[in-house]
């Protein structure tokens, strides 16, 4: 496995310790929040304000180190799983994000029966449902 300077390297960019901690914390998996992501880098170095991971954040995802996602209502969410085209389950209930495979495995995964002469790369595909939690939830509450 590739080490985050060698990663950072191979994308054109100097490698700093905010970085390699931003790095370290999404290679954990999940969809963070700003917030949480700042939290955990400031467990591996001290003095690092949330503008850094900002800035850390918005280089990564333009070198293609970092996904960026955003479903309606909840603030934007930093990924390491890149490269690939999978899509998202958001939970209405509690906001829980899970990864899904895209069926069709490239952008976009969708042909519109119209396309109004454009050039389409990409269809956002967001599915919104119940988390099992949540749904055991509610048919308590029955
Ligand atoms: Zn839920
Ligand atoms: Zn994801
Ligand atoms: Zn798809």
């Amino acid at each position: 496995m590739s080490t985050g300077e060698d990663l950072l390297r191979s994308r054109g960019l100097r490698v700093t310790r905010p970085r390699l901690a931003v790095l370290d914390v999404l290679s954990a998996g999940g969809h963070l929040e700003v917030d949480e992501i700042t939290r955990r880098v400031r467990q591996r170095i001290d003095s690092v304000s949330t503008q850094a991971v900002y800035d850390v954040l918005g280089a990564l995802s333009r070198a293609g180190l970092s996904r960026r996602i955003e479903p309606a209502g909840s603030p934007a969410r930093y990924e390491a799983r890149v490269g690939d085209n999978h899509h998202h389950v958001v939970c209405r209930g509690c906001g829980q994000i899970a990864d899904v495979d895209c069926a069709v495995g490239s952008a976009p995964c969708l042909d519109p029966n119209v396309a109004h002469g454009f050039e389409l790369d990409e269809a956002e595909v967001t599915f919104w449902g119940l988390c099992p939690a949540c749904q055991s939830r509610r048919s308590a509450d029955d």
